[in-house]
């Protein structure tokens, strides 16, 4: 979140009706504000949508998200029923030349990964991008075969697209001190560990359950198919757009803030839900896959969504999702159907056995799916802060504007509207 709400003012504009505008909405009113909420479209979550389909429920965007403290006084606020990871699936797997490994390491760099971790001291190079502060602290295998899969799967980016500042704002090592000792300490701070966890009735339930609350709510309007083309006149004005609808908006004479919204990049991608009859795959248990370096000229990553969590696929099928495109391969959203298909089939049959056909497919295509946390959008993050976003009551809040993840939306709107 960047700018700050102003609280001696009690009436506030809510612009864009996403997750981040719903929290916004939810937790502004818990705190007695009169709330104006615009949705430019028929209907609410933005990115977040779930299908029901014979075969399973299917996500469009997001599946799954880890629990904190906000996330779980949130969901039993709402009375949202959870489900947790399947006990014996809870293995995480990176691909790499055609394994499916727990740990993608050869015996030589997993040495030279440990020597660095423990050895190589921090001094400050934050301003680089991230593969080249992991390299430097974990080695090129690690780059390659954790790394790259890792930020692959949150960002569909690469890591020299990435910068540690930005994606990474908690990694703050002091000058002279190892990564091994900055993960000890936190380990030994940590009180609970964080669990991944997905909404019983899919992630959209979360949207239906705020807008049920909201639309209860004497103090809160909700407008849809309401597009807004300029700000209102509000003392309290939250932009939960994508970050070229809250440059138009704002419309500001400021000619750097104008450029430095306009580096602001987004990652494509395609998210593909397969359903497989039960007995035609064969796979290890676990949350998934994702690919190391140089794996598949398309696929990210594929998560075994009936696997690891109940109620994701109706009895005799497996449900899985796809997720291509992202810096690897941005021109497949301009794949036909049939195109992509044939890239999963081929992938399902070289990797899991799979003996039949793919019995449905759901794809979603994203043009701009995820913003690449890059040091442009952390001097971005500073220059708004120093125009638009200082006058008090000037807030935009969205998934650019420091967290992408569910989670950290929802630590971020607890922690910024309540007082
Ligand atoms: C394929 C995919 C998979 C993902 N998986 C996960 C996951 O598993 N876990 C996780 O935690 N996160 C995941 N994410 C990230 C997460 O879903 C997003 O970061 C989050 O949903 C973004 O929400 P938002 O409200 O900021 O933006 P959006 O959802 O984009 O909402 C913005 C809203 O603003 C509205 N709007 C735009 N312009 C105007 C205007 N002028 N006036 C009024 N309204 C306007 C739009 O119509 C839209 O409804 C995933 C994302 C994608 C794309």
């Amino acid at each position: 979140m960047i700018g700050q709400i102003d609280f001696s003012n009690k009436k506030v504009i809510v612009i864009g009706g996403g997750i981040s505008g719903l929290l916004s909405a939810y937790y502004l009113s818990k705190n007695n504000f009169e709330v104006f909420l615009h949705e430019a479209s028929s209907r609410l979550g933005g990115l977040l949508e779930t299908i029901q389909t014979p075969y399973g429920l299917v996500e469009k965007a997001a599946h799954s998200f880890l629990s904190n403290d906000e996330v779980e006084e949130l969901l039993s606020e709402l009375g949202l029923e959870v489900l947790n990871l399947n006990q014996n699936s809870k293995a995480r797997f990176i691909l790499r030349n055609s394994k499916f490994r727990k740990i993608p390491f050869h015996f030589f760099e997993f040495i030279v990964m440990l020597l660095r971790l423990s050895f190589v001291k921090h001094k400050d190079e934050y301003d680089n991008n991230a593969a080249i502060w992991v390299e430097k602290h974990l080695g090129k295998a690690a780059v390659d075969n954790l790394f790259f899969p890792f930020i692959n799967g949150i960002y569909a980016s690469f890591p020299e697209e990435i910068a540690i500042k930005t994606a990474f704002k908690k990694l703050k090592l002091k000058n002279g001190e190892t990564l091994l000792k900055f993960f000890l300490k936190k380990i030994f701070l940590k009180k609970k560990k964080n669990k991944i966890i997905v909404l019983k009735n899919g992630t959209e339930s979360l949207v239906s359950y705020l807008e049920k609350y909201l639309k209860n709510k004497e103090n809160v309007k909700i407008y849809l198919n309401s597009k807004l083309n300029s700000i209102p006149d509000f003392s309290n004005v939250v932009i939960c757009t994508p970050s070229e609808e809250a440059r138009r908006l704002i419309n500001l004479n400021n000619a750097s803030l104008n450029e430095s919204f306009n580096k602001i990049k987004y990652s494509s991608l395609v998210s593909v839900a397969v359903f497989v009859s039960k007995d035609e795959v064969v796979y290890k248990p676990g949350i998934g896959v994702l690919l190391a370096r140089n794996q598949h000229p398309h696929i990210l990553g594929v998560l075994y969504n009936s696997c690891a969590f109940l109620n994701r696929s109706t009895e005799g099928y497996e449900s899985f999702t796809v997720m291509l495109g992202g810096s690897l391969s941005p021109d497949v959203v301009k794949k036909s159907d049939e195109q992509i298909i044939e890239i999963i089939l081929d992938f399902f049959k070289k990797n899991y056995s799979l003996k039949g056909d793919l019995k449905k497919t759901v794809i979603s295509r994203w043009s701009k799916a995820i913003p690449k946390y890059s040091t442009d959008l952390y001097d971005f993050w500073d220059i708004a802060s120093q125009t638009w976003c200082k006058k008090k009551g000037h807030v935009l809040f969205s998934n650019y504007t420091g967290e992408v993840s569910i989670r950290g939306l929802i630590a971020t709107a607890r922690n910024g509207f309540v007082l």
